[in-house]
């Protein structure tokens, strides 16, 4: 989803997320893997040879890595849906630059919110914070370095109940919990912040998962069941990144070569 990749390292023009995976693709099948467009709908992780089911087809495999990745929480409006990519956008530092000297609303009150709003303000003309509390959950920290930046602007206790435009944001129609106004505001774009739903729904009941979602691991990579690891977007509460990604799929390959080889 993301257009343009300004901060993986070798990239220094940046290049955009499909022409990056392109790249990915080819040099991995350049050593031998195979890829399969299918969608994986059960595991079962009981016992070796694991398998993954695409409903049609049972694949097994002696070990096996997870990196189903994680998806952002939506509102829930048809608005939101279809004025993704245009106007509605998910990482300020992928699209901030898109919006130079425009007027953008995030949504959401946690760390989140707090560093995507930061990173937008760097470019935008104005960062509107829309939270549905009357205070942060973000870190004291992250919170005191947004109060200090002009460009930013909290309404509180207050919701997005809809997003205008046909075919880009136009703005966004918001609601007070307390008082019950509801009012439209113009905008250029709605950054939503309000959290994460890791894709692991398939492997509940299989492995240690949270309450948050996240499959429980040790050493970055390691799952409750030896053999079976995590790397990527779905294991990382904190950095979220391209490059982070790579170099914890690294570390589950490293891992997953390691326990085949002492496997014999
Ligand atoms: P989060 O902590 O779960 O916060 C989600 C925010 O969105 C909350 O303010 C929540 O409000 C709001 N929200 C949830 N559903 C909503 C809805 N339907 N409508 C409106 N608002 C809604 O998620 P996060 O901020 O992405 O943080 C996730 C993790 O990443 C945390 O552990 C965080 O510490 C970490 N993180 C760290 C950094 C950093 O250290 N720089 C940066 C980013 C993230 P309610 O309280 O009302 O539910």
């Amino acid at each position: 989803m993301t257009f343009q990749v300004d901060n993986y390292p070798g990239f220094p023009d940046g290049i955009t997320g499909p022409e990056l995976v392109a790249l990915m693709k080819r040099q991995a099948e350049g050593f031998g893997t195979e890829f399969l467009e299918e969608e994986a709908t059960s595991v079962d992780l009981g016992s070796t040879p694991f398998r993954v089911s695409t409903g049609e087809t049972e694949y097994t495999g002696r070990s096996v890595i997870i990196a189903t990745g994680s998806k952002n929480r939506k509102l829930g409006l048809e608005s939101e849906e279809r004025l993704m990519g245009r106007g509605v956008f998910v990482c300020a530092t992928c699209d901030a630059v898109l919006y130079e000297g425009k007027r953008v609303v995030v949504i959401g009150g946690g760390d989140s919110a707090v560093q995507e709003a930061m990173d937008l303000a760097k470019f935008a003309k104005e960062v509107y914070l829309i939270h549905r509390r009357g205070k942060l959950s973000a870190c004291k920290c992250l919170a005191d370095r947004a109060n200090q930046d002009e460009k930013i602007r909290f309404i509180w206790n207050t919701s997005v109940t809809e997003i205008l435009g046909e075919k880009r944001v136009e703005g966004v129609r918001l609601s007070n919990q307390d008082t019950g106004e509801i009012w439209t505001m113009e905008c250029d774009g709605v950054l939503l912040a309000i959290g994460w739903i890791p894709n692991t729904e398939i492997f509940r009941g299989q492995l240690d998962i949270d309450e948050g979602g996240y499959i429980v691991s040790k050493n970055e990579v390691d799952t409750s069941k030896a053999g079976v690891y995590v790397c990527g977007d779905l294991n990382d509460r904190r950095y979220r990144q391209v490059v982070t990604a790579c170099g914890s799929g690294c570390m589950a390959a490293l891992e997953a070569e390691r326990y085949i080889a002492e496997k014999g």
